[in-house]
């Protein structure tokens, strides 16, 4: 609450969110785009990327078209979705894996219809990708874990209490780098790790209540930190911290900058999140959809392996940790989220 009287204006906040997506097809000029997004759980999936993503490609070509498709945590479902796509003759496919492994049949399959794949956000580990486009993401991990130490280090940790860990899905390649950076920073900071969790689909309800038993199990007191990989399922577990009776939170942590997330970051709730700048991600994914729409074959500014090895042009956007000290400075800066937006009444 005091972090609010940092920020000028405060007042009741509303959510934001539009769509897209239509036909087209023919000459570059009006091309048809593929989007395929993994899941509804994740307030960024539900409305932010595809929205940014449409401006861009409208922007830049008002000719073209974005087929757009959420596979709901569904690889099979995506495998259709793509699919479809591809009978519909997309020009190239804009593609964020529900599971990084399972989606390279789809970049085989567009491969066969000289069908440009964009790994959009998560790896897919495919031999035959175009291009990778994402944010460094273990440097997102190391974030989290260093803020979540950092936190710590403020508070009084009595003995045998420690961090849980909720880590992403174990089908995301992401998640495993989230894990990686996270734990580069809490191994060896002193601060126990007591349990640890993937989970599945990043679904808040599943974080939610496999956080519920661990309170049970250890009791609440003896959870002095969370390692929550992204906001939605940080949520969660505030959730169940909160049904615990549990009065003073320890410090979680997240990802995203979802509305939801600064929110509870500026209400005390949620310790951090990390920034990734949605805007340029989607956007460079729509300028480079519509190179290779044209026949170009856009040169990475970075070079990304596959675990099968492979080699994949890339750009890597940088990620930025947001705590109460820099809201104004990021979120706001950017016009992310209006003050207002941002400021809720409790
Ligand atoms: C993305 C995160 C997102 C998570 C859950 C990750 O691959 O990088 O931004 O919160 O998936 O959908």
């Amino acid at each position: 609450l005091l972090a609010i009287t940092t920020l000028a204006g405060c007042s009741n906040g509303a959510d934001a969110g539009t769509g897209g997506g239509g036909t087209g097809g023919g000459d570059a000029s009006k091309a048809k785009i593929g989007l395929l997004l993994p899941d509804s759980v994740t307030a960024r999936y539900a409305s932010a990327d595809r929205p940014l993503f449409t401006a861009e490609v409208k922007k830049q070509c008002s000719g073209c078209s974005v087929i757009y498709a959420n596979a709901d945590g569904d690889a099979s479902k995506q495998l259709q979705q793509a699919q479809s796509m591809l009978t519909q003759g997309v020009k190239v496919l804009v593609l964020d894996p529900f599971d990084g492994e399972a989606a390279a049949s789809i970049v085989q399959q567009a491969k066969a219809k000289k069908v440009p794949v964009i790994s959009y956000d998560r790896l897919i580990n495919s031999p035959d990708l175009s291009y990778y486009i994402s944010f460094d993401n273990e440097k997102v991990g190391e974030l989290q874990g260093k803020a979540l130490v950092d936190a710590l280090k403020e508070k009084k940790v009595p003995e045998g209490s420690g961090i849980i860990m909720v880590n992403g899905s174990p089908t995301d390649n992401n998640a495993s780098q989230f894990k990686k950076g996270a734990h580069s920073a809490i191994d060896g900071s002193g601060y126990e790790v007591l349990a640890e969790y993937d989970t599945p689909g990043w679904d808040p309800a599943k974080a939610q209540d496999w956080a519920a038993g661990q309170i049970s199990k250890l009791g609440a007191d003896k959870i002095t930190g969370v390692y929550a990989a992204n906001d939605d399922t940080g949520g969660g577990v505030i959730a169940a911290l909160k049904s615990a009776g549990v009065k003073e939170l320890p410090p979680v942590t997240g990802q995203d900058a979802s509305l939801a997330g600064i929110q509870r970051i500026l209400s005390g709730e949620q310790y951090m999140t990390v920034y990734k700048a949605f805007k340029p991600e989607a956007s460079k994914a729509a300028d480079l959809a519509i190179q290779f729409a044209k026949g170009e074959t856009p040169k990475g500014d970075a070079t990304t392996k596959t675990a099968g090895g492979a080699s994949v042009p890339s750009t890597l956007l940088d990620p930025v940790a947001v705590t109460t000290d820099n809201v104004q400075d990021t979120v706001i800066k950017d016009g992310l989220y209006t003050v207002d937006q941002v400021c809720t009444s409790q």
